[in-house]
């Protein structure tokens, strides 16, 4: 059974963010190639992840999950946390993160600041160990907390598919007149790459998808370790629309983002990871529109150093 959506001015912000062409800010991409990418870290939570945290808490609600003061509780490498904190405090919901300790303080301290319940896990033991503990929370106190668990929950991805993917394809018709031939991303729940892939297949089922992966952990903040022995695979990420997957390192996603800041973009690693491959895909002259995801605010970051890389 299930009750009216919430409404609030703050998830009216949420989406519908610019497309923006890179074509011109990198001269290696051949003659007959465009480079698009979507600017997410303009919502008001300052990442991507406002998009599925948004559907996946107003369901949780109109479904009576967080009835009687039950707290929404998720593991998160700390962008769905700053997502979760402020649409819960903006709709009165109590909330619980877990977040690996390798989280940057910016984040840390903005899910702490929306007053949510900041649960910090060994920074050595990466995403896979802070989701087996909201896990272990979720089942030895279900009377506490109501799991919302991003890697397993559907309005995850459909976030990604009913917003993100329809943009794309709007944005893209009207600057081309066509549709994505490629699109680059990379998996942190999967809900991205799942939910953007899905839609643009149904258009297009000849879409290139291309995912970057990150080569060591902690690396690229918000990617998850795939491929070894023991990494956990999300539930909701569809591993057959993945058409090529590559290894980007923290330089060349660093390095990336320091010539995006001298074109107008402030944006963190992973963006410049996912513009490091779309490039590639560029290189290939395989595809003629490439589109690809700048995930969040370079602010973020600040105290990581990755801004001021030394100079020899
Ligand atoms: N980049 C950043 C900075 C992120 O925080 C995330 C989400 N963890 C992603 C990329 C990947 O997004 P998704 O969860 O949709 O795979």
């Amino acid at each position: 059974m299930s009750g009216p959506l919430p409404r609030h001015p703050i998830l009216q912000a949420v989406g519908n963010t610019p497309l923006v062409e890179l074509t011109d800010a990198f001269p290696e991409i051949p003659a007959g190639v465009r480079l698009f990418a979507k600017l997410e870290s303009v919502n008001p939570g300052g990442s991507i992840k406002d998009r599925p945290v948004s559907r996946m808490i107003t369901h949780a609600l109109a479904e009576g999950k967080l009835a009687g003061g039950r707290r929404l509780l998720d593991s998160s490498s700390g962008n769905a946390g700053i997502a979760y904190a402020m649409l819960g405090a903006a709709l009165g919901v109590p909330i619980s993160i877990v977040v690996p300790g390798n989280a940057s303080k910016e984040r840390q301290d903005r899910i702490a600041a929306h007053g949510a319940e900041l649960i910090l896990t060994d920074p050595i033991e990466g995403y896979d160990f802070a989701l087996r503990h909201a896990k272990h929370l979720a089942s030895t106190q279900p009377e506490k907390y109501w799991y919302s668990n991003q890697y397993a929950n559907e309005n995850n991805w459909r976030a990604h598919f009913e917003t993100t993917g329809v943009e794309i394809l709007a944005q893209v018709e009207a600057a081309t007149g066509g549709k994505p031939d490629a699109f680059v991303a990379g998996v942190g729940t999967g809900g991205t790459i799942t939910g953007v892939g899905r839609r643009l297949r149904q258009v297009n089922p000849g879409v290139h998808i291309a995912s970057v992966i990150p080569d060591i952990f902690p690396g690229l903040e918000g990617l998850k370790p795939l491929g070894h022995e023991g990494d956990i695979v999300p539930d909701i990420l569809d591993e057959s629309l993945i058409d090529r997957r590559e290894t980007v390192t923290i330089e060349s996603a660093t390095e990336t983002c320091l010539l995006l800041a001298r074109r107008g973009l402030y944006v963190g690693p992973s963006s410049g990871a996912y513009v490091h491959l779309a490039l590639k895909v560029a290189a290939t002259r395989e595809y003629a529109t490439i589109v690809t995801i700048l995930n969040d605010t370079g602010e973020r970051y600040v105290s990581t150093g990755m801004w001021s890389p030394p100079t020899d």
